[in-house]
């Protein structure tokens, strides 16, 4: 009798452990959606007022400009400066939320590749003006299309790009496209190469991780430490993948690898 006493006392225990798990689960599932709601709100309210902000800056400037007060335009460009680098911010936590909060709405076009990349360089040139840095863009020929979103692809390359010209004082800049195939999966592999400061090798793996930033706040790089994070996870959405190799004091290259897809029959209008 007392061994049946002891056996029903550690099944009430047992029972009350499994019922306590299954609390902690359901509230954790609870928190996150609350925390993603929570940011997704948060972005929208913050970009509303950072807007008449920027309006009100732009607004300021022009008035300054035409009443002849010039003493007072960097001041105005300081506020229109920090403004869209929080909007920068803002947006980059707005995409992790959207990620975090469930599977994002993928399209799936076909895209010309050698176009894309060359709509690349122009956007990457106006962040090389004034730097003494070379940009080199290698592109196969014959790299046809890609069925991917396309959107998110630009994304992508914009962050690897930026961060590309960020990080690097002098030298060269490089965006090279070429197909790679693995068994009989096909890729496009996009490298974005660059001769600036490059990554310590034992923090290699910090660099996707949320917030992450390697280098010292205190030389003024700027950013969220959001970008890679985000850009990974969009490559890994889209079937791909993003690798680094970098070298301390040399240089770094980034390595998006995209499935080339099949192509979809009509476009998916959405
Ligand atoms: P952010 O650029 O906003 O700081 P990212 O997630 O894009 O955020 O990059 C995270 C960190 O990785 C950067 O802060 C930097 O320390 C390092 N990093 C990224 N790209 C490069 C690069 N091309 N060269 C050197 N370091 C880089």
């Amino acid at each position: 009798a007392a061994v049946r006493l002891e056996l029903d006392r550690r099944e009430r225990e047992l029972a009350e452990q499994r019922d306590d798990l299954a609390r902690a689960r359901a509230e954790a599932v609870t928190a996150a959606r609350a925390k993603d709601l929570f940011l997704a709100n948060m972005g929208h309210e913050l970009r509303t007022p950072l807007n008449a902000i920027l309006g009100c800056a732009e607004m300021l400037r022009e008035e300054a400009t035409a009443a002849g007060l010039g003493q007072l335009l960097p001041d105005i460009q300081t506020v229109d400066r920090s403004g869209r680098h929080l909007v920068a911010v803002i947006e980059d936590i707005l995409d992790l939320a959207r990620l975090e909060a469930g599977v994002p709405q993928l399209r799936r076009e076909s895209v010309a590749v050698a176009p894309l990349a060359e709509e690349m360089e122009a956007a990457v040139r106006p962040q090389l003006r004034g730097k003494p840095l070379r940009w080199r863009m290698v592109l196969e020929p014959g790299l046809g299309d890609i069925t991917t979103d396309a959107t998110k692809l630009r994304q992508i390359l914009l962050n690897l790009l930026s961060n590309a010209v960020k990080f690097t004082a002098r030298g060269e800049v490089e965006l090279a496209v070429r197909a790679a195939r693995e068994g009989d999966r096909e890729f496009i592999a996009f490298c974005v190469a660059d001769t600036g400061i490059g990554i310590d090798a034992d923090k290699l793996s910090l660099l996707f991780r949320d917030f992450s930033q390697v280098h010292d706040a205190r030389h003024g790089f700027g950013g969220t430490g959001l970008g890679l994070a985000i850009s990974r996870r969009f490559a890994r959405l889209l079937g791909g993948d993003i690798v680094v190799d970098s070298e301390s004091g040399r240089g770094s290259s980034f390595t998006l690898l995209l499935p080339r897809g099949e192509p979809t029959a009509e476009p998916r209008r959405d």
